[in-house]
């Protein structure tokens, strides 16, 4: 995982440490999160959707990260 958010964050701006874990830690606690990695609504891996600063939450009308 950590590989895939290195190479994801190589061609786009990525989020500060502590933005990233405060992502994080909204996703770990949100029930359409699954498999601990995966977010129903878009399908991506959030450990690296997090990462990268244009990326948002895609939750229904209203994003969880803000
Ligand atoms: S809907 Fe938002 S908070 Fe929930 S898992 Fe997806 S990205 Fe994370």
């Amino acid at each position: 995982m950590a590989r895939l958010v290195e190479i994801a964050s190589r061609s786009r701006v990525a989020v500060e440490d502590e933005e990233y874990e405060r992502r994080l830690a909204i996703c770990s606690g949100c029930p359409d999160l699954q498999y601990g990695t995966t977010c129903r609504h878009c399908g991506c891996l959030v450990q690296v959707r997090a990462k990268l600063a244009d990326s948002t939450c895609p939750y229904p009308y209203a994003s969880q990260w803000l």
